[in-house]
């Protein structure tokens, strides 16, 4: 954590499209935080997790990806897919959720907030009104591998999948989602439910979250039906501080949370191990995106925004501010030669990246 001396060792996995793109700039970001802030991190670049290895050698990953990934603290993830050269299930099955479920990154974590600068899609936003976190459990849930076909090609065919919530695996969702509320200043906690409908599990989530709030006095909990918390995201997404939903609510969630607060480009994401036991993953929420990919046009923040949750994953909360405040002072300012297509301007992933590079390189220690 932040207040430790030792190097923060971060594995460099820019995979493909877009992703080589935006790294540089990302790296180059966290490069500035380092020197600006005095923290030590060390990079060390990977080219597995992309199609052009998976050409040369069969396969996505080495056959000792995990050993080799273990020793760090965290990746630093690009994008990953080339659909017309290799089958995106090919592609993301054989290493970001690889990465996900060998190192049992239970947590996906999006923030979900409106910065000066940028076009909202909700009317009468403004900076401020929107700032809150997701927190989706990760790894079981509805989309467990449970269930079957039976009476195939009759007219009684029947498909059934079920859901898998264990205690230990709400629990230690829910108390990471508690613990971030706790450590903000509203202190306030949402959970997605839907136990008017779903009659087993969803009732079970909801007495877990009664059971974990009895630990978390000062923290202000109250849940919604996912129908209807949807529709707040849109219509009052003022209300949120924190929100937790199980790996279906919490994926439904994180897409329209971002969705609405501007581009894809932009939107961060973190894959997080709270126990340290395996690297965290931080990356853009959005793809390769093969359509603009070679023509270094993509927005690099999402990239750089995915490096500052690394640096506040890690404590080093002044570095993390000043990044973010980089963001914001350039996007705010929207000089057009600078910010990206998708955000309107005429510049480059290199101008955007470099003008957020140099703000870092002038904040205040
Ligand atoms: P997935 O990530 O699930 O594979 P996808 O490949 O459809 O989904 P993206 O690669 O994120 O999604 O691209 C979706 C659209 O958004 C594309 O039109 C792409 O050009 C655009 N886009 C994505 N990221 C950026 C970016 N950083 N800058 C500009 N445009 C972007
Ligand atoms: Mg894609």
């Amino acid at each position: 954590s932040g207040s430790s001396n030792k190097p923060l060792k971060i594995a460099v996995i820019p995979g493909d499209g877009i992703g080589t793109e935006v790294m540089p700039y990302g790296v180059r970001c966290l490069e500035a935080a380092a020197k600006t802030f005095g923290l030590e991190l060390s990079f060390q670049t990977f080219d597995f997790a992309s199609c052009d290895f998976y050409d040369r050698l069969g396969d996505m990953l080495p056959p000792d990806w995990k050993e080799t990934l273990a020793g760090f603290d965290a990746i630093y993830f690009g994008a990953v897919g080339m659909p017309d050269r290799v089958p995106d299930d090919v592609s993301l099955w054989g290493s970001l959720l690889k990465f996900r479920r060998e190192f049992d990154q239970y947590i996906n974590l999006r923030p979900c907030r409106l910065l000066a600068g940028v076009k909202c899609p909700l009317a009468g936003r403004k900076p401020g009104d929107i700032d809150f976190w997701i927190v989706r459990e990760n790894t079981e849930g509805e989309y467990s591998s449970i269930g079957g076909k039976i009476f195939e090609g009759t007219d009684r065919e029947t498909v059934v999948q079920e859901t898998v919530m264990t205690r230990t695996g709400v629990d230690r969702v829910l108390k990471y989602a508690f613990d971030l509320a706790q450590s903000r200043p509203r202190r306030k906690l949402t959970s997605a439910t839907k136990s008017n409908g779903i009659s087993i599990t969803m009732p079970y989530w909801d007495a877990r979250v009664r059971e974990m709030a009895k630990g978390y006095p000062d923290v202000a909990v109250d849940k919604y039906h996912i129908d209807i918390l949807t529709a707040h995201f849109v219509q009052r997404p003022d209300m949120f501080d924190v929100v937790v939903g199980s790996n279906l609510f919490g994926d439904i969630l994180s897409d329209l949370g971002p969705a609405c607060t501007g581009t894809i480009g932009i939107a961060p994401s973190g894959n997080i191990n709270p126990t340290g036991a395996f690297p965290s993953l931080f990356e853009p929420v959005h793809g390769s995106a093969p359509d603009i990919a070679g023509k270094g046009v993509a927005n690099p923040v999402g990239m750089i925004w995915a490096g500052q949750m690394l640096l506040q994953h890690f404590g080093f909360q002044d570095a993390a501010d000043a990044v973010l405040g980089a963001i914001e002072t350039v996007l705010a300012r929207g000089d057009a030669a600078v910010i990206t297509a998708d955000m309107g301007g005429k510049g480059t992933t290199k101008s955007l990246g470099e003008a957020i590079e140099s703000e870092i390189l002038a904040a205040k220690k």
